[in-house]
């Protein structure tokens, strides 16, 4: 067994049991595998497992992997990073799902680039859960507003929300960030919208992700590996 294999498999494994212990659907939860800083050949590698869906943090980064990697089947390319308007037309063009949506002037920009290609584009809004000045993430206060204004965008598809929890925090105190995401996704449905993602949960958090009711998590470091320090 390669490596990844290994790593990817436990993960996997780890993700089943954090649904068994939750009383949910281990199918319920999506990997995502957080590719970012690694070589498209790794990413070829874990495609080569079944691993469909990849996050990328840069614009740029995805891209060159996506046109490296044009020959395989089926992959799912999604947007974590935060994203610059000035980088919307080649976010649009790049990924299958930008996660990062935190304000309205992004979206109306993703928006009018997918317009024009016809297909429309899986979008997440972006909650800043761990109330970190320094984090992205529009204020779980204006994320209903937000996610109604998204919705209402033709050339998108908003499928849910996305939220980092405070790295440093105690898993108590993590666990009320998730919490505060789904909030989020159940006020936005009783406003009406019809969502599904709630994307929550890395490598150091995902178990309790997966208790607060995680649909999708993105796992870097635990299936690829230690980044070096420019991630
Ligand atoms: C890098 C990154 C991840 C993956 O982090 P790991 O700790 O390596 O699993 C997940 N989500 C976002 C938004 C990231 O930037």
């Amino acid at each position: 067994m390669s490596h990844y294999e290994k790593a990817w498999q436990a993960v996997k494994t780890r993700i089943a049991e954090a649904a068994a212990k939750a009383g949910r659907d281990p199918a319920s939860i999506a990997l995502t595998a957080v590719s970012k800083t690694f070589p498209a050949a790794a990413v070829r590698e874990v495609h080569a497992l079944g691993q469909r869906a990849f996050g990328e943090n840069y614009v740029q980064e995805g891209a060159a992997k996506r046109a490296e990697l044009r020959d395989l089947a089926g992959l799912d390319w999604r947007l974590i990073g935060p994203l610059q308007s000035n980088k919307t037309a080649a976010a649009a063009a790049a990924f299958d799902t930008v996660e990062t949506v935190d304000r309205l002037r992004i979206a109306e920009r993703l928006a009018a680039a997918r317009a024009a290609a016809g297909v429309p584009l899986d979008v997440l809004v972006q909650v800043n859960i761990s109330a970190e000045a320094t984090k992205s993430g529009v204020a779980p206060e204006a994320a209903t507003e937000l996610a109604c204004g998204v919705a209402a965008l033709p050339g998108l598809r908003l499928r849910g929300f996305m939220g980092i929890a405070a790295p440093d925090a105690d898993r108590a105190t993590q666990r009320r960030q998730f919490a505060r995401l789904r909030a989020c996704r159940d006020a936005a449905r009783e406003r009406g919208l019809a969502l599904d993602v709630l994307s929550m949960g890395m490598s150091a958090d995902f178990e309790d992700a997966i208790a607060e009711g995680s649909t999708e998590v993105r796992i870097g470091s635990a299936i690829f590996g230690a980044r070096g320090s420019h991630a």
